[in-house]
């Protein structure tokens, strides 16, 4: 379907719905929180009361994006889910993502939009799709949609002058770690015409990078001593287990940008984080350099996916991998 039929058909379909579900990714960054919450202040700017957000509780780091907004999780979320007239998805676009949620995505007869950046979207899926990749982020895609979706100029200034654009601004901020990656002209429009709206950009720079505890800088700089390990191939990997985790007190969210931190070495061409949380699950977040491809890695050795260079997956403990010790092993097989 062409845009701006989209854009009316989605228009048409949100004025008729009355209970709507808006549904993230699971383990929220702050993509994920400002395009869902920015749909949640949309929604209610139209005085709809019965909306529903499918999302973990979010990470303390990135908490002040949403808030104003209440996630919801369990039983709840999926009944919000399959007993909706429509059902919104942002920042990811394959089912399989929602895990928990998957069954009640693929159950509930509402009417569904999509609006994402990721890499093969499963549009066939759900009724309308907003998705490309040439974006910097969901937020960028629901900025764009809903300033058509807008009647006129007033609607807009009122929207994006508040709490709606506050979390599109933070959300693209985040997905492009402060304009140093995935920024396109649109990108920079995008934060132009927000700034002009009245979007405090200052805060949400505040609250995204100055704020963290003490923990956090000690971690990491005890993890970039002790942890981190550099192949003459040019792959940087750290690894974090449980133990550690606890030692340092850490909560959600804390070492986020830490795979990042390698990158700024030369010889360094990918960077990998290895987390072991509470569920013997190991997270793996990935990031890569131009010719280099983290999807690639994400999708072939870790049962994930996600950008060309950006990328994420985990490893089931004991499935996948006995232990965290053996990654370096483990590793061994995979040929950047
Ligand atoms: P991060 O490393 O910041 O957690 O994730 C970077 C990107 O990788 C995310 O924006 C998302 O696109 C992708 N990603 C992270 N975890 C997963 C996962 O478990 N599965 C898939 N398919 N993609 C992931
Ligand atoms: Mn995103």
């Amino acid at each position: 379907m062409e845009y701006l039929k989209k854009i009316e058909a989605f228009g048409q379909a949100i004025a008729k719905a009355e209970r709507f579900a808006i549904i993230t990714h699971i383990h929220p960054d702050g993509d994920a929180l400002g395009s869902s919450c920015a749909m949640v202040h949309y929604l209610r700017s139209l005085g709809k009361t019965e909306i529903t957000l499918v999302c973990e509780e979010f990470p303390q780091t990135i908490a002040f994006i949403g808030r104003n907004c209440s996630p919801v999780q369990g039983d709840a979320a999926q009944k919000a889910i399959l007993n909706a007239d429509m059902v919104i998805i942002t920042d990811f676009s394959r089912f399989s993502r929602s895990e928990d949620m998957e069954s009640a995505l693929t159950g509930t007869r509402a009417f569904k939009v999509m609006l994402d950046h990721h890499p093969s979207p499963e549009s066939d899926k759900v009724n309308i799709a907003f998705c490309r990749t040439e974006v910097s982020s969901a937020s960028e895609i629901v900025y764009y949609v809903l300033k058509d979706l807008c009647r006129d100029e007033n609607e807009r200034t009122r929207l994006m002058g508040g709490d709606c654009g506050f979390c599109l601004m933070s959300g693209m901020t985040t997905d492009t770690d402060n304009f140093s990656f995935s920024t396109w002209p649109s990108t920079l429009q995008m934060a132009s015409e927000l700034l002009a709206y009245g979007v405090d950009r200052k805060e949400i720079i505040s609250n995204l990078y100055n704020k963290y505890r003490c923990n956090r800088v000690e971690a990491i700089s005890w993890f970039l001593s002790n942890k981190l390990t550099i192949r003459p191939d040019g792959l940087a990997y750290i690894l974090v287990s449980k133990e550690d985790w606890k030692r340092f007190d850490l909560m959600e969210g804390e070492l986020e940008g830490l795979v990042n931190i390698p990158m700024s070495i030369g010889e360094v061409k990918m960077s990998i984080y290895f987390r072991e949380d509470e569920e013997n699950t190991i997270r793996v977040s990935i990031r890569a350099k131009e010719g280099w491809s983290a999807s690639d890695i994400a999708g072939k050795w870790f049962n994930g996916g996600g950008h060309v260079l950006a990328s994420g997956g985990k490893l089931h403990i004991p499935q996948d991998i006995a232990s965290l010790e053996d990654i370096p092993d483990y590793l061994k097989k995979i040929k950047i």
